[in-house]
């Protein structure tokens, strides 16, 4: 049941450690979310491996972080080529563990590689600064080095790209690291691995320990009580986040944390109407809804409610949903049946408090994880949708009819990740984009991120930004040098 690969090498079971494939006597099942079908039994670790693991990275930490930057940005470059030069299989081994159709993760797959080559140039641009001085006979400077031994817990639903924005930026300003992918999707992070030892990355630089459900509880633990590991990069939702601020606090950690988001997407009176229904379809079942930056709630204006909702209606017929390797297809299964859960649970408490179902609203006919997308109108802020993530397919919309009520409606929420809005009156455009209470905001476009800008939430849907020529800051520390003449 495994995908067919131009290098099959490239599936890895074991975890890495110091170069070294670390073979575990207990394994763990990796599912085919579109078939159910065993792809892959994985190294099952333990509190001793990952504690391997971290030693491994601390030896490596000298020699690499002694390196140039230039040097480092070679690896990087090399470990970059490799990537795309291997993107099919990689987007194969993805829509295998993941579900996501091949078009969407042969785009994380690139994606994921503008990290490493934006990363690798700006590893030569990690200057320090001379500061003007108040003493006649003192000179002050600020250096930049590399924060040490860092981990990193990743999600399932982007397996590939949310290991590379968080390792890139670390590797090249000179610190090592240690990987815990999720345990629904391991191959992609293997894969990865195995093509940075092809790059010729030194042993201990990049390590990734792997386990199921429960080990990856007990891997945590270790990398957060560790006090060789100065920084902890976790994408992921918002009670683990806090579960794991919590386990580093003894050791006072710094944390990158990206957490859950509840985006609102805002169409006005003056919106392009048919621009915001392509907006919401990219933004709304882009990975079946299974993003932290998909649409959780759509306002529209009254004066365009209906007509939003009619082309809405018309446009979700083009998310055709099946087994992602299928051509056409747009919107693959969820992950679990948990996540299948969720999505009928909000449906289902959104119709019996009054909302009209638009289009879909149950489980699809192809059965397994698959499920219809969805539209449900006329919701509001009583119900399960408006206040708390979905991740999935399922388009809530509510009317609005002020610009004041409907920004406190979008900031009436503990996230602040990413929100979007349709309109064209400039002042308004400003206005909006002013008051909403979120990291990223989207105007006229329902797709925002890259390797260039800076991806992070406000709120609590986390601490710090990843990517842009910010996201290297995240992995140095400032030694402040005075030096007395
Ligand atoms: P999701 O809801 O998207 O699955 P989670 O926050 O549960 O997100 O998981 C994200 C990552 O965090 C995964 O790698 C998972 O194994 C890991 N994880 C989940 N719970 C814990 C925990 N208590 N301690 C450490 N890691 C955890």
């Amino acid at each position: 049941a495994r995908p067919q690969l131009t290098d099959s090498q490239l599936i890895r079971e074991d975890a890495l450690i110091a170069n070294q494939w670390c073979k575990a006597e207990r394994r763990f099942p990796v599912h085919n979310p579109a078939t159910g079908a065993l792809l892959a039994e994985v190294s099952n670790l333990d509190t001793s491996h990952a504690q391997e693991a971290i030693a491994a990275a601390q030896d490596a930490l000298p020699a690499w972080s002694g390196l140039t930057g230039k040097e480092r940005a070679a690896v990087l470059r090399k470990w970059f080529d490799l990537i795309v030069a291997n993107a099919d299989d990689l987007a194969a081994i993805m829509t295998a563990e993941q579900g996501k159709p091949l078009t969407e993760a042969k785009g994380e797959v690139l994606y994921g590689a503008s990290f490493v080559e934006w990363f690798a140039e700006e590893a030569k641009r990690v200057s320090g600064d001379v500061l003007a001085s108040t003493w006649v006979d003192k000179r002050t400077m600020v250096l930049k080095q590399p924060i040490g031994v860092c981990a990193a817990i990743t999600p399932w639903n982007f397996p590939l790209a949310m290991i590379t924005r968080k390792v890139a930026p670390a590797l090249a300003a000179g610190c090592t690291i240690v990987i815990k992918p999720a345990e629904q999707t391991p191959l992609s992070a293997l894969a990865l691995a195995e093509l940075a030892m092809r790059a010729g990355m030194p042993a201990g630089v990049l390590n990734v320990i792997t386990g199921d459900a429960e080990q990856s509880i007990v891997l945590g633990r270790v990398l957060c009580g560790s006090s060789v590991v100065r920084h902890l990069s976790f994408t992921g939702s918002t009670p683990v986040g806090r579960i794991l601020m919590q386990q580093c606090a003894p050791t006072l950690k710094k944390l990158a944390l990206e957490l859950g988001g509840h985006a609102p997407f805002i169409v006005f009176d003056d919106a392009d109407v048919d621009a915001a229904v392509e907006g919401a379809l990219q933004s709304k079942f882009r990975n079946a809804g299974q993003t932290c930056v998909c649409t959780n709630r759509f306002y529209v204006h009254t004066s365009v409610y209906e007509e939003f909702l009619a082309k809405f209606a018309v446009a979700i017929k083009k998310v055709v949903v099946g087994d992602g390797t299928q051509p056409g297809v747009r919107q693959g299964p969820l992950i679990d049946q948990q996540a299948i859960s969720k999505v009928n649970a909000h449906v289902g408490d959104a119709i019996e408090r009054g909302a009209r179902l638009i289009s879909g609203g149950k489980a699809h006919e192809k059965g397994g994880l698959f499920f219809e997308p969805t539209i449900v109108a006329d919701v509001h802020h009583e119900m399960l949708v408006m206040r708390e993530e979905t991740f999935g397919p399922l388009a809530a919309v509510m009317p609005f009819t002020s610009e004041e009520e409907v920004i406190a409606a979008a900031n009436d929420t503990d996230f602040g990740l990413a929100a979007y809005f349709y309109a064209r009156d400039i002042g308004r455009v400003w206005r909006v984009a002013e008051k909403l209470e979120y990291g990223m905001v989207g105007v006229n476009t329902g797709l925002i991120a890259n390797e260039v800008t800076p991806f992070g939430g406000v709120k609590q849907s986390g601490l710090g930004r990843e990517g842009s020529k910010y996201g290297m800051d995240e992995y140095l520390e400032q030694k402040y040098v005075c030096l007395a003449l």
